[in-house]
């Protein structure tokens, strides 16, 4: 099992190859930060994963840094040093085959946004046709 991401200018790119469990969405301060919105990751263990390009690391706290491309500010990875490494859902390429299975640090929340609630999803900006949320 195999899995391709890439950042978006697309000077970074990685492999994974191994299954990938549930993603997690996150919605902790940091991540909102960095993403400018919340997170949803899937952890792998490092010694499986191959990164081509040059990644850059900033250190959020002690315990933990957060993977990024230096070109085009893409947010891939977060490490807390234990050999796992937690892969970015929206930079994986194609179809992942994956589903979400809960949200963590929601106490940490925007007040702008409820998960799980019935929201319009359009397939595309604003106003387009609507689909399965
Ligand atoms: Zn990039
Ligand atoms: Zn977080």
């Amino acid at each position: 099992m195999s899995f391709n991401g890439s950042c978006l200018c697309g000077a970074l790119r990685y492999t994974v190859d191994q299954p990938l469990g549930p993603v997690t969405a996150c919605h902790c301060t940091q991540c909102r930060k960095i993403s400018g919105h919340y997170v949803a990751a899937a952890p792998a263990d490092w010694e499986n994963v191959t990164v081509e390009g040059e990644l850059k690391w900033f250190e959020s706290s002690p315990q933990a840094r957060r993977g990024f491309c230096p070109n085009c500010g893409s947010y891939l990875f977060w490490e807390e040093y234990d050999g796992k490494v937690y892969i970015m859902a929206g930079t994986l390429d194609g179809d992942t085959g994956l589903t979400m299975d809960g949200h963590i640090f929601y106490a940490d929340k925007g007040d702008y946004y409820r998960a799980g609630q019935a929201l319009p999803c359009w397939a595309q900006d604003r106003g387009d046709k609507e689909i399965e949320p």
